[in-house]
């Protein structure tokens, strides 16, 4: 993918002095007014310390909650500065409004290499409708504009594309980042290339699904959401979690997925259950053998092996979805069995494993196999936009 990097010699040429607005996502869990997570935090460093080392003028523009267009005192982006300059090892001042006079006078104080904090972007109104008489204001603050926060990259607002428009703009490291795997995943995979798309409706991921049987080799489809395929097909599926209204989707995404030769790796096996808790009776059934009232928790042993074989066929991975209700042992097993089997194939150099999905990196660090995967996406939102193949403003506005 091309698009404008901050190493790019005309980024790099002569950053001393210059003012770089960079947008970053600051949109930390807190607790009790402080910081609770600072892994979004951290994710920001390299680009901060790089315009630093440059000797830039950094002023941080970030949304925090949902304030829609007031100042709402709780949603204040203050409690990050803190805990900022600590990673930092450098002060970070705190400008009250991210545009105006106080803005500009905040930058202006900067030091070359000094950082300050710009209150939350979404207590002006016009942030969320992209607004061009605020992106002006907020684009005469800087010299460019540097966007490091691929989360936000769904949202056409001021701060994640309009100011992309009016400054030089270019993609931070940590988007670089991002958008890199994400190629390597998606966009140019090396080929075959393989999905696992789970969790617990097919309803959420309609789009998603569609897109991947166009684009990739093979298809694994587990979860609830695997369910719902089960009983297209005629199964029973007992009281399982199970969208029978979208039966006839489920027919049109396998349909689908023959038309593209995407081959669709669909349950062969199942761990049933009663009842959804630790400790209840478990079956490991063929499918359709179950109780009335049992229920599909996992994908079986047989689904995992074809699962990880699929995977040693492969020679990329993308993967969104837990494959069943991890949250609960044992009814993690094959989501674990198949997270640390990608990751040994990931560290062995052999598969580009890419994954992201809110619960699926839950899943992830739950089995400790996060670390070894090539890239793992905490993007959430944006990311799932990203793999339902729908072009994404804040990125669309980079590229070259
Ligand atoms: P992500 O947040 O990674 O995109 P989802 O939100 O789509 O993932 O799905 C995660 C949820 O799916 C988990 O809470 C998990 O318990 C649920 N789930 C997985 N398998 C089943 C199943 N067989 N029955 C019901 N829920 C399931
Ligand atoms: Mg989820």
């Amino acid at each position: 993918m091309t698009f404008r990097r901050l190493d790019t010699a005309d980024a790099a040429n002569d950053l001393g002095g210059k003012r770089a607005l960079v947008r970053v996502d600051f949109n930390v869990p807190m607790h009790e007014g402080k910081v609770s997570d600072d892994t979004r935090l951290r994710a920001a460093l390299p680009t901060i310390e790089m315009l630093r080392r440059q000797g830039a003028k950094v002023a941080l523009l970030a949304h925090f909650d949902r304030p829609k267009g007031k100042r709402v005192p709780e949603m204040s982006l203050k409690p990050i500065v803190e805990p900022l300059a600590a990673l930092l090892g450098a002060p970070v001042a705190f400008a009250d409004d991210c545009v105006g006079e106080i803005a500009k006078a905040a930058i202006e104080a900067l030091p070359a290499g000094g950082v300050v904090l710009l209150e939350n972007t979404r207590y002006h109104a016009g942030e969320e409708t992209n607004d061009p008489a605020l992106a002006r204001q907020m684009a005469a603050l800087g010299d460019l504009y540097v966007n490091d926060a691929f989360s936000a990259a769904h949202r056409a607002h001021v701060s994640t594309e309009g100011l992309a428009h009016l400054l030089p703009a270019y993609a931070g490291k940590s988007m670089e980042a991002e958008l890199d795997a994400l190629d390597a995943a998606l966009g140019n995979p090396k080929r075959p290339v393989m999905g696992i798309v789970g969790g617990s409706k097919v309803s959420s991921k309609i789009d998603l699904l569609k897109n991947l049987v166009s684009r990739l080799d093979r298809l694994a489809i587990g979860g609830g959401m695997a369910n719902t395929f089960l009983y297209a097909q005629g199964y029973d599926v007992g009281a399982s979690y199970c969208e029978k209204d979208l039966a006839d989707t489920a027919r049109e995404i396998m349909e689908n997925a023959r038309k593209a030769n995407c081959e669709l790796l669909l349950p062969v096996d199942t761990v049933v259950s009663v009842r959804m808790e630790h400790g209840a009776p478990v079956f490991t059934r063929a499918l359709g053998e179950l109780d009335e009232d049992e229920r599909i928790l996992d994908a079986g042993p047989e689904t995992v092996a074809r699962l990880t074989a699929a995977m040693d066929a492969s020679k990329t991975l993308i993967w969104n979805g837990p494959l069943g209700v991890f949250e609960i042992p044992p009814f993690d097993k094959a989501t674990v069995d198949a997270a640390r089997h990608a990751a040994s194939l990931a560290r062995a150099g052999t598969l580009v494993a890419v994954a992201g999905g809110g619960d699926t990196v839950a899943a992830l660090n739950h089995a400790g196999a996060a670390d070894d995967l090539t890239f793992v996406s905490t993007a959430g939102g944006a990311f799932l936009e990203w793999m339902e193949g729908k072009p994404l403003p804040g990125v669309e506005a980079l590229k070259v």
